[in-house]
């Protein structure tokens, strides 16, 4: 055995390096299903930071339709999507989801993905490389989630595509960039919901710049479908928008409640992708009782079910707003079910995570590189299973949160 190499001993100092900034994060290991109380080293805590936005994670139909698909299915899809993998539990899933987005893209189709990282990847990779090398202008939203941000950058890499960043609250810099851009091809991508600060993107404004200047737009709505829009069809159903240059993402382990993602665009746009998309085509498909659980959750995102826990979550958000003030904490503005808490420092926002464990609540500290340094955050989560009362409760905790941190905090 060697004594130490030099890789082990970088290891050891980089995660050293981290610790000393605060920024070294910690897994937790729960041992209930994901829901509004989860079991956490054998205490129960109250959890505000799941994505399970609509509840639906612990949901007996869903689990008993994941039984039922891994009875008729079998555990394992055994190859990839074209090779043996494509199961007809895919290909209804994949007709479900585009019938979802068919006021919003005509004639949509979709395709249907293990993660919404790897449906990114391969949409913005599978994408630029419809022109040829160093003909292609991508132009990404500053703020959007790591997957976007990793796509844009293997799409570069791979085909020399030119990379501009644009702040999505200010669309003049993009117009003036568009407005200079002599490549044939272009293509705009932005996150639907903001994962970190829960406001939408100007998708309305950013699809008459894409027709305008003949560019493609990609949004990413991991954080709208299922909330978003009375049938929860997600944010082209909530601004009432439809365009054949939409390349709409929805992934469906948050809202949905499962696991898995899709990408909802012309049929075109889809074949070009099997044909060329890597991520998808050297990929193992996912399990097709997950893609039959994920019909059942399909069903109750779109019925009754579905619209009263979007009610639900409406009135949480609507009370949260009337009833959380602080002092010095910053509550960033926000429509959807993301209220994130500004504190700042690493310090802080630690302090604040440890003091609302203590009080029985999780609400881990997100901290740089997921969000911008000096903007450490408590990024809190409604689920429709939270009842009013349990917000009424966190909001009671974290005003007296927020003064013990203050007093201790330099
Ligand atoms: C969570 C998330 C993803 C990744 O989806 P997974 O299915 O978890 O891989 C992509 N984009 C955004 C905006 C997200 O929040």
């Amino acid at each position: 055995m060697s004594k130490s190499f030099n890789a082990l001993k970088l290891a050891e100092e980089q995660i050293a390096d981290l610790d000393l900034q605060l920024l070294k994060r910690k897994l937790r290991i729960t041992s209930s299903p994901c829901d509004s109380k989860v079991l956490i080293e054998e205490r129960e805590l109250k959890a505000f930071c799941s994505n399970d936005y609509l509840g639906l994670a612990n949901h007996p139909e869903i689990a008993n339709a994941w039984s039922e698909g891994a009875q008729k299915y079998g555990v394992g899809s055994g190859a990839s999507h074209l090779i043996s993998g494509h199961s007809i539990a895919h290909e209804l899933l994949e007709k479900r989801l585009a019938a979802f987005q068919s006021h919003h893209l005509p004639k949509p189709r979709t395709l249907f993905f293990s993660t919404g990282y790897l449906a990114n990847l391969t949409a913005i990779t599978g994408l630029v490389r419809l022109a040829s090398p160093g003909n292609a202008s991508i132009y990404s939203a500053k703020l959007n989630h790591a997957s976007l941000i990793d796509g844009v950058r293997l799409a570069s890499a791979q085909t020399n595509a030119v990379v501009t960043l644009f702040d999505h609250t200010q669309l003049d810099s993009l117009i003036d960039a568009l407005k200079k851009d002599t490549r044939p091809f272009k293509l705009i991508v932005t996150d639907g919901v903001f994962s970190m600060d829960g406001d939408l993107a100007p998708v309305t404004e950013l699809l008459a710049i894409a027709e305008q200047y003949d560019a493609l737009l990609m949004v990413d709505d991991a954080h709208g479908f299922g909330v978003l829009g009375k049938q929860g069809h997600g944010i082209l159903e909530q601004k009432n928008i439809c365009s054949d240059r939409i390349i709409y993402i929805g992934t469906l382990g948050k809202a949905a409640g499962v696991s898995g993602a899709f990408i909802c665009a012309q049929d075109s746009f889809i074949e070009w992708l099997i044909q060329k998309g890597r991520p998808y085509i050297y990929s193992t498909a996912t399990p097709p009782a997950i893609a039959h659980a994920l019909l059942k959750s399909l069903e109750i995102i779109e019925t009754d079910e579905g619209k009263e826990r979007r009610t639900h979550l409406d009135k949480l958000i609507d009370i949260w707003q009337k009833e959380m003030h602080f002092s010095a904490w910053k509550k960033i503005s926000s429509s959807t079910p993301i209220q994130p808490l500004i504190l700042g420092s690493n310090a802080n926002a630690l302090l604040a995570a440890q003091l609302l464990d203590d009080a029985g609540y999780w609400i881990p500290a997100i901290r740089p590189p997921t969000v911008p340094v000096g903007s450490a955050r408590l990024r809190i989560t409604f689920s429709a299973n939270h009842s009013e009362d349990d917000l009424r409760a966190l909001i009671n905790t974290l005003q007296s949160i927020e003064q013990q941190v203050i007093e201790k905090s330099f």
